[in-house]
């Protein structure tokens, strides 16, 4: 099946409007007409290969909600007209300890959504900046929010989970005291997860201009991460950061909040690294500095149920196909609040 989608033909070239194939759905493939896709810094961190490796071309995007269009013989977990999501991983090799733990995001043969090898055409995995994907069932989610809220529960596939997942496993809950570092697409729903865990949620941003809305996500403070005084008034105060920040800074500043025993989560992924911490602001409180990808699909299905019980989704701006450039310049200069989503009908009309 041919179908639209937007896609990068080179690292230095910007998306366009492309045709792709999609596979015929096999025994236990979904097929999902995809609503809406969020786009996630990954996508332009990947699509101008500031991580190397990217193959094209390149069609990104990892935050898919849409409508079950046709399944397989041998599926009978989903139905045509069902809403699903898919998040960063088609495909695992589903025997290993990490798959039978249902940790596929740590399993060696994690397939990703976009960029990793698939038999199908062109050989590499294309994402959901598109009208149509098929996805093994056992990589599809349910959503369960209410269908007017499916453009704000797609950011959840990937943002939600990535936050959701380091907050559990360091059991972030009432009587901690969080910090979520950089309040963009992840930020935001770290603030919002760690919340509504019970947490109180100390939010640090490097943008004077979202003191104030960061407040509005759950957050109790809001510290602007250039103000040494703010920071210094919150010196060994914090059990745990979750540090979201897209680009290289200095984790030191980040050490000095934390109490003894205190962990920072890095799950931000920049181009290029960190300036390395000072081991004594490690030692002499003993620190762990640490670190979190994605999360596994059960773990996935949990963190949609959880929000669907409590009305969490995403603050996001819906964009056209067309205006992906322009959100991806947006999001490098930190204006959008919080998350670009796109609008998927609007391939049909791209030439
Ligand atoms: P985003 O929406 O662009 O937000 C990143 C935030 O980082 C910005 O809003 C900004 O927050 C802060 N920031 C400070 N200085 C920056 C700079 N020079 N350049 C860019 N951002 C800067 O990005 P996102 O989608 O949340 O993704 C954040 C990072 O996590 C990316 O590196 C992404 O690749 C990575 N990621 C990792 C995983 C994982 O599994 N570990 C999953 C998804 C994404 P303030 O304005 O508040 O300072
Ligand atoms: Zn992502």
């Amino acid at each position: 099946m041919t179908v639209k989608a937007y896609g990068a033909r080179a690292g230095d070239q910007t998306l366009e409007s492309m045709n792709i194939t999609r596979r015929t759905p096999g025994a236990h493939d979904v097929q999902i007409e995809i609503a809406y896709c969020g786009v996630c810094h990954s996508d332009i961190h990947q699509v101008r290969s500031e991580w190397a490796g990217t193959l094209y071309p390149c069609v990104p995007g990892h935050e898919i909600v849409g409508q079950v269009s046709a399944v397989g013989a041998h599926v009978s977990n989903f139905k045509p007209g069902e809403l699903v999501g898919v998040g960063c991983i088609v495909d695992s090799c589903q025997h290993c300890a990490d798959c039978d733990e249902g940790l596929e995001n740590y399993c060696d043969h994690m397939i990703g959504t976009y960029n990793s090898p698939t038999p199908d055409a062109p050989g590499h995995t294309l994402g959901g900046y598109s009208e149509q994907i098929v996805v093994h069932e056992r990589y599809v989610l349910r959503v369960r929010h209410p269908a007017a809220q499916l453009a704000a529960v797609a950011p959840l596939l990937c943002a939600g989970i990535t936050t959701y997942s380091p907050l559990r496993h360091w059991k972030v809950g009432p009587g901690h005291k969080v910090g979520v570092a950089g309040i963009g697409g992840l930020g935001h729903m770290g603030i919002k997860l760690a919340y509504a865990m019970g947490a109180q949620v100390v939010a640090f941003t490097t943008s004077e201009s979202k003191r104030k809305a960061a407040l509005a996500l759950g957050a109790s403070e809001v510290v602007v991460s250039r103000n040494p005084d703010e920071m210094a008034a919150q010196a060994m105060s914090l059990d745990f950061i979750l540090n979201t920040v897209a680009a290289p800074h200095d984790l030191d500043a980040f050490f000095a909040l934390l109490k003894r025993d205190g962990t920072m989560a890095l799950v931000g992924a920049p181009a290029t690294p960190h300036p390395s911490p000072n081991v004594f602001n490690l030692i002499t409180k003993r620190r762990s500095l640490a670190g979190s990808l994605i999360g596994g699909i059960p773990e996935t299905q949990e963190m949609l149920d959880f929000c669907a019980g409590r009305g969490i989704v995403a603050d996001i701006e819906l964009i056209r196909a067309d205006e992906i450039n322009e959100a991806y310049d947006r999001m490098i200069r930190g204006d959008v609040k919080y998350r670009f989503v796109m609008e998927n009908s609007t391939l049909a009309g791209t030439a």
